[in-house]
């Protein structure tokens, strides 16, 4: 007997930057950036059911637009288009990651979409297929298609998997703003020299399974863009540090910040502080996930 899956479920992981770099400006106008991505363990939820047509999108979110202009709607019509599906979709996305934070939200719905679709219509595509596909969602949806521990370089597309980073308490905390990525980079061009982190010196850290390298070598560019514009981000960083981070940074073009703990008592103990402070508008005590 042959049984057709007509249901199926898939978590959409939310990534961090532990570094992030801008070398310069391409021809096309992209940045060329070399990033160490990390997945963390803040996901949203996406069921996947078969229907006679069309595309439709539900969610609990309700800042999420739910028709074309979601990522999801763009995965499905990618690879129902490649594939020449006619049937149609349901999709319900339970939404937990922040949105416009700097943790590729969008992008990491769009990976599990891609994902989801290929399974549930039996569509055959190998990872690579599915990155191939994804960058043409966004530059990130490759790397969200892999997950974990991983370089990416080019505009994020070019993908390095490594070693996973040492597991540690991982504090989240995303203030009640949102930061246009557009003027993040608009305004970064505009300076005239910001200081380059150790990406190099990272990757090797994680390679020799050192989380103590890694803190030392956090860095990430765009925090000289936003931070001035947006003193809240230094606010949460200096806190976190305040009450126990081994390191902390924003995430991606923020505002999202994240601190690394060492010990899960003191991790537990700033979270609660945290919240207690009422500065930031979520947050997440979590650890890192591997690919
Ligand atoms: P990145 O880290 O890749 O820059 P981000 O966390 O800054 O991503 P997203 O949460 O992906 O940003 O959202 C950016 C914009 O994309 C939002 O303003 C939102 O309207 C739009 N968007 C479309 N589809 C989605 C989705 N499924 N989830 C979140 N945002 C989406």
């Amino acid at each position: 007997m042959t049984t057709h899956t007509t249901k199926i479920e898939k978590k959409a992981y939310a990534k961090i930057n532990l570094g992030l770099d801008v070398l310069g400006v391409l021809p096309n106008g992209y940045h060329e950036v070399k990033m160490v991505m990390q997945t963390v363990g803040i996901y949203d939820v996406l069921t996947f059911e078969k229907a006679a047509e069309g595309i439709v999108i539900t969610t609990d979110s309700g800042e999420l637009p739910t028709n074309e202009d979601n990522l999801i709607y763009k995965a499905v019509k990618l690879l129902f288009d490649k594939y020449n599906v006619t049937e149609g979709v349901r999709i319900h996305l339970e939404k937990h990651i922040p949105i416009a934070a700097g943790m590729a939200g969008g992008s990491t719905d769009a990976a599990a979409t891609l994902k989801g679709i290929n399974e549930l219509f039996c569509l055959g595509c190998d990872e690579e297929e599915l990155k191939e596909i994804g960058v043409k969602i966004g530059a990130d949806v490759p790397y969200c298609v892999m997950g974990g521990t991983a370089l990416a370089e080019g505009i994020g597309e070019k993908l390095t998997a490594l070693m996973p980073t040492p597991n540690c308490h991982l504090l989240v905390a995303k203030p009640d703003i949102n930061v246009s990525t557009k003027y993040v980079y608009e305004h970064l061009d505009a300076l005239e020299s910001y200081e380059h982190p150790d990406i190099d010196g990272m990757v090797q850290a994680i390679e020799d399974g050192s989380l103590t390298g890694v803190v030392q070598r956090m860095g990430n560019v765009l925090q000289d863009v936003t931070i001035p514009a947006y003193p809240i981000i230094e606010t949460l960083k200096e806190r976190m540090i305040e009450l126990g981070a081994a390191g902390s940074m924003m995430s991606g073009s923020g505002p999202t910040v994240f601190g690394i703990f060492y010990e899960e008592a003191r991790a537990q103990e700033a979270y609660e502080q945290m919240v207690q402070d009422g500065q930031a508008k979520q947050i997440f005590l979590t650890g890192f996930v591997k690919g």
